[in-house]
């Protein structure tokens, strides 16, 4: 690069493979920042792998041509080629070739940045478009979903919150850590919200069956992540004046599942299957016992 250009960094917004005119150009340059960024419209196909379709991503290999695949095709064709004793072949080239790393596409796909695909959620970073993958699998505002039936929401979990709230009048119970919580809940109260000190969320599931009450624990997120939880949910026979009788039933769930929801409320690895008569006679009403730690890392 010249000395005294300045270098630019290029973000890209993906547009439908196969649509017409690509390569059309709309930049935009946004000055004022030491390193200026201009925005760029790119078919998205010269982003991919030609022989396995996937993003292309360092290290990047090219032939005698300069056909680009990558690392993973190039130890296909290796493997292929040795196996056979035929030398490497490029298919574009319709000929055997050499194969080295082509840099130039290597700094090009590092320079290439996209908006998250939560965007939408509240998400307004620029990604390194090969590692888009990863970060979206971390995202923390990918949505989340409301159980409710009917219900189409979704969003990050603190909107998810707001919206339990607002449109459903939730009103969460919050706990401390390595503690119990009672609560008493109707026989067919479906979703009890449980919010923790770091406002991680838990959602209470109550199925009700023939055969009794079946209650599951998840930790509201959108990904499977740190930090974890263990639960232990109780239910006793509660008599007159409050006092629980001998019949007690207990749940261990070692490790708190993560949902999002997606699809509605689950019933998860472990739940706690809470006869009929286990509930309050007069009220019908479950009194329950909860411990939700959180495990060290
Ligand atoms: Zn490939
Ligand atoms: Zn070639
Ligand atoms: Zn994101
Ligand atoms: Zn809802």
């Amino acid at each position: 690069m010249a000395e005294g250009v300045a270098c630019k960094r290029i973000k890209v917004e993906e547009i439908g493979a196969g649509q017409e005119g690509t390569a059309a150009v709309t930049a935009a340059a946004e000055g004022g920042m030491p390193e200026s960024e201009i925005s760029v419209k790119i078919d998205a196909e010269v982003l991919l792998c030609r022989i396995c379709l996937d993003s292309l991503k360092p290290p990047v290999f090219k032939c005698e041509a300069g056909h680009v695949l990558c690392s993973v095709c190039m130890e296909k064709l290796r493997e292929v080629g040795c196996a056979l004793r035929l030398g490497i072949f490029c298919d574009l080239c319709c000929k055997n070739t050499s194969y080295s790393r082509c840099v130039e596409v290597e700094q090009f796909l590092d320079a290439i940045k996209v908006p998250c695909s939560n965007e939408t959620y509240g998400c307004n970073e620029f990604i390194i478009y090969h590692q888009k993958e990863k970060h979206e699998s971390e995202c923390t505002h990918a949505p989340c979903y409301c159980p409710e039936n009917d219900c189409a929401f979704k969003g990050a979990t603190c909107c998810l919150l707001d919206h339990f709230g607002t449109v459903h009048g939730w009103s969460p119970a919050n706990f401390s850590y390595n503690k119990s919580l009672k609560i008493s809940i109707a026989r067919d109260h479906r979703f009890t919200l449980l919010v923790g000190e770091d406002q991680s969320m838990f959602l209470l599931t109550n199925t009700l069956t023939d055969i009794g009450n079946a209650l599951t624990m998840v930790c509201v997120r959108p990904h499977e992540s740190e930090p974890n939880y263990s639960c232990n949910i109780s239910a006793a026979h509660v008599v007159a004046g409050g006092k629980a009788e001998g019949r007690l039933l207990f749940l261990k769930d070692p490790l708190v599942s993560s949902s999002s929801l997606l699809g509605g409320a689950q019933l998860g690895r472990f739940f706690l299957l809470v006869p009929l008569e286990l509930a309050d006679s007069s009220s019908g009403e479950l009194t329950l016992h909860i411990r939700i730690d959180r495990l060290a890392p």
